[in-house]
């Protein structure tokens, strides 16, 4: 049995390092993994039967016959990444490439309560399974808001449902499908995204801000995910801006959430108007203020509307005073921000940098990176969540 373990270990190690290489002949295995050269010859034979390794196609014409080059064939195995959010469910399928094979988007209303999202969870993966045979799946990745205890693969809490409580996802998938399934908050399996194939491809410390309904973040640090004691580690939106500001869900005052929340811009839109001063965010919402969203004020502000210009350059400013912090403090490589104020920018940046640049120590903010994430998508995360099982597998983590 421990035999059995260590020559699994070992077949990853090769596989590892030919992933990362992409193509090897035997004798730079044998180098690379620095295992005897009859195990790796072994082993070589026994990943080739199992369909893991493939023959590269070599050139013709060359001189000199360098040895056979080594390649991971993709198309051995598959791992499934599921996003739950508030309406829909996505769900991809990708290789051992990384390479999305199949992709649906699935309604789902969350005010419909648990059994339906279960049930419909579990539908899309049978839905999935008789497209293509579950054998070839190295797992199941889930992607989940909120949070999560990750080890006991339970769902703890979320604000996008009242219902949303301790639910053990990984026991439910575990039990219907006999696969290894994995769960993982969405804002940590985008920013997987981002490092393995992303904005965040090979940096070792990034920081991962995704602004939505709420502002989430994951941070990387040695290229791990740091989750803290009660993996509630990355709360960006709770850090305190503005000690006298607006009362925010948490119950404390000025969190960056609080100054940002869509909440808080309808407020402040509609102190504009009642003051007078005209916008074209209310011919965008017909009038109905509460209906804005970022779209539309992304949307009024690019037909150059100074209320809604205003609006951006203030959340650039309140956002650029947390991120400063976070420089200070963690001296990232590189911070990503992502969502729905994605499309925005080119309006954000500016703000933002040039609060940077007041406030972090110079040191820091030179060396690091602001940008957006190229584009924001649920895609994204449940493909972060695939990923989690491809790096589960090749023990990249
Ligand atoms: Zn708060």
């Amino acid at each position: 049995m421990k035999n059995k373990i260590k020559k699994e270990e070992r077949k990853r190690i090769l596989l590892n390092v030919i992933k990362k290489k992409k193509y090897l002949n035997k004798t730079q295995l044998i180098n690379f993994t620095k295992l005897r050269s009859g195990t790796v010859l072994d082993l070589i034979e026994e990943l080739k039967k199992e369909g893991f390794l493939k023959i590269k196609n070599e050139k013709s014409g060359k001189v000199g016959r360098p040895g056979e080059l080594l390649e991971i064939n993709p198309k051995n195995k598959l791992a499934l990444g599921v996003t739950i959010t508030k309406n829909f469910i996505f769900l991809v399928v990708i290789d051992l490439s990384g390479k999305i094979i199949f992709k649906n988007k699935i309604e789902n209303i969350l005010k419909e309560g648990k059994e339906k999202t279960i049930s419909k969870v579990i539908l899309s993966l049978q839905k999935t399974f008789s497209l293509y045979p579950k054998e070839k799946f190295l797992g199941i990745g889930l992607s989940l808001p909120g949070l999560i205890d990750t080890k006991r693969g339970i769902a703890l809490f979320s604000t996008y449902a009242d219902w949303w409580k301790d639910i053990p996802f990984k026991r439910i998938l575990k039990k219907e499908f006999s696969l290894p399934v994995e769960i993982e908050n969405d804002t940590r399996c985008s920013s997987i995204f981002e490092q393995l194939e992303g904005e965040a491809k090979n940096k070792r410390n990034f920081i991962y801000i995704e602004i939505n309904e709420g502002v989430g973040s994951s941070i990387i640090l040695d290229k791990k995910i740091y989750r803290g004691t009660k993996e509630r580690a990355g709360e960006f939106g709770h850090m305190t801006i503005d000690p006298n500001g607006p009362l925010c869900k948490c119950g404390n005052y000025g969190c960056l959430e609080s100054l940002i929340s869509l909440e808080n811009i309808y407020q402040k839109i509609k102190k504009t108007v009642d003051s007078g001063i005209h916008t074209k965010i209310i011919d965008l919402t017909n009038g109905n203020l509460d209906k804005t969203t970022p779209e539309i004020l992304i949307k009024a502000a690019e037909k150059g509307d100074k209320v809604a210009l205003n609006i951006i350059e203030n959340i650039g400013i309140n956002l650029g005073i947390g991120i400063s912090n976070l420089i200070n403090l963690l001296n990232p490589q590189t911070i990503i921000l992502s969502g729905e104020f994605t499309s925005a920018k080119d309006l954000l940046l500016q703000p933002i940098v040039n609060t940077v640049k007041k406030r972090a120590l110079e040191d820091l903010w030179k060396k690091t990176e602001i940008k957006f994430s190229r584009k924001y998508h649920h895609y994204s995360s449940a493909k972060g969540a695939a990923l989690l099982i491809l790096q589960k597998f090749f023990q990249e983590q």
